[in-house]
């Protein structure tokens, strides 16, 4: 590199973020630490050029160090112009969302086209993840479709909940996805439940949010994953929402706070928001955090008792106490059922919070059972 800009060749730009501080303007680097540590470095003396340098405009290089160069030399590599796009963080508008979306990206080094590739790659992965990219949950969120994010969130979204949580959803872990699941399943119970989960997300956010950014949905996702999975979730959509807009308004307030009267809590949100946030643990310190805030203030949720299925001593007593007959008869007439052809069914149904106890237990004939599952395809239970 030090050769190149010895003959006056461009080097990659560089890209650094200004971050306003009280002693003044300081720069991180995103992209081009190793080029600048290299520069600094070969400027102080630390190494030498190759012993097969060729002469720079008739003056020998090889093997010096910079105090060894020919003036002429050592003039051209300090007057070497360096390009930097700087990107300042104290603006936030969708513009500078765009752009800091790409260095994020830059910096978890990965390319602008990835999730097109992936869109290129045959599978039933790419074909359930663009059926995913199509839902309604999507337009109501801040990002745009550009360059396809809507098929990356989902990509995420399916990569998170086989996972079953937290876990790493860059570029490199949905490629490796994809090429891992050629056969996937699409109507599967992984497929099912990642269609319920973006269901329940449009439910509770039915209109244009701004509020609904990419690091966001990923987070409401696992959030909303595991209020399907193990809480009684039915009927908390809007809570959910307005919880979340709420701690959203929160967030942005305290950023035009002096630093020393921010909550401290939040500045750590606020941090992990800004770096590698398709990283495993930034996205595990995110959701921790949601849902911590999240539970407090929506405390008297309850969760789904564990036990889904009746035991067989349950199953005697409900059978006996309903002397055997259908006790949903939406179908039948109520007549009494042999041992081997009934379902034991939960009167209020599991996933509303119904318990796996005999007194919420109740026969129930195959058809009238099949029915009542039907009728909310979204509580369906496991017949017992
Ligand atoms: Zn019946």
């Amino acid at each position: 590199m030090i050769d190149s800009i010895l003959r006056e060749f461009d080097i990659p730009k560089m890209y650094w973020r200004a971050v306003n501080r009280d002693d003044g303007v300081r720069y991180e680097v995103i992209d081009g630490q190793q080029r600048l540590r290299t520069i600094w470095e070969f400027r102080a003396g630390e190494f030498a050029l190759a012993r097969d340098t060729d002469p720079v405009n008739g003056f020998p290089c090889a093997g010096k160090t910079y105090d060894q160069l020919d003036l002429d030399v050592s003039t051209i590599f300090d007057a070497y112009p360096v390009d930097v796009v700087i990107v300042d963080d104290a603006v936030q508008n969708d513009e500078e969302d765009e752009v800091r979306d790409m260095f994020l990206r830059l910096q978890n080094g990965t390319t602008l086209k990835a999730q097109e590739k992936r869109n290129a790659m045959p599978g039933q992965m790419r074909d359930f993840v663009k059926e995913l990219a199509q839902h309604k949950f999507f337009e109501n969120c801040k990002f745009s479709n550009k360059r396809f994010t809507f098929d990356q969130v989902a990509a995420q979204a399916v990569c998170l909940e086989m996972a079953g949580g937290p876990a790493s959803v860059r570029d490199a872990d949905l490629n490796r996805m994809y090429n891992e699941n050629v056969a996937f399943d699409g109507s599967g119970k992984v497929a099912k439940k990642v269609r319920r989960v973006l269901d329940y997300l449009l439910r509770a956010f039915p209109e244009k949010t701004p509020e609904l950014e990419r690091y966001n949905v990923i987070t409401l996702y696992c959030l909303a994953s595991t209020l399907l999975e193990k809480y009684v979730h039915a009927g908390t959509e809007s809570a959910l929402a307005d919880w979340f807009i709420g701690f959203e308004t929160e967030r942005r307030a305290q950023e035009d706070l002096d630093e020393e009267k921010r909550d401290a809590t939040l500045v750590e949100y606020r941090r992990l928001t800004s770096y590698s946030t398709d990283g495993e643990e930034s996205i595990r310190g995110r959701l921790e955090y949601l849902e911590k805030r999240f539970f407090l203030a929506c405390p008297d949720i309850p969760t789904i008792d564990v036990i889904r299925v009746f035991t067989p001593e349950q199953r005697l007593a409900i059978y006996r106490k309903d002397d055997g007959r259908c006790q949903i008869r939406t179908h039948c007439g109520g007549e009494k059922l042999g041992w081997a052809d009934w379902h034991a069914d939960h009167k209020v149904p599991h996933s509303k919070g119904g318990q796996t106890a005999v007194s919420n237990g109740q026969v129930a004939c195959p058809t009238c059972n099949l029915i009542k599952n039907n009728t909310h395809p979204d509580l369906a239970e496991v017949a017992g």
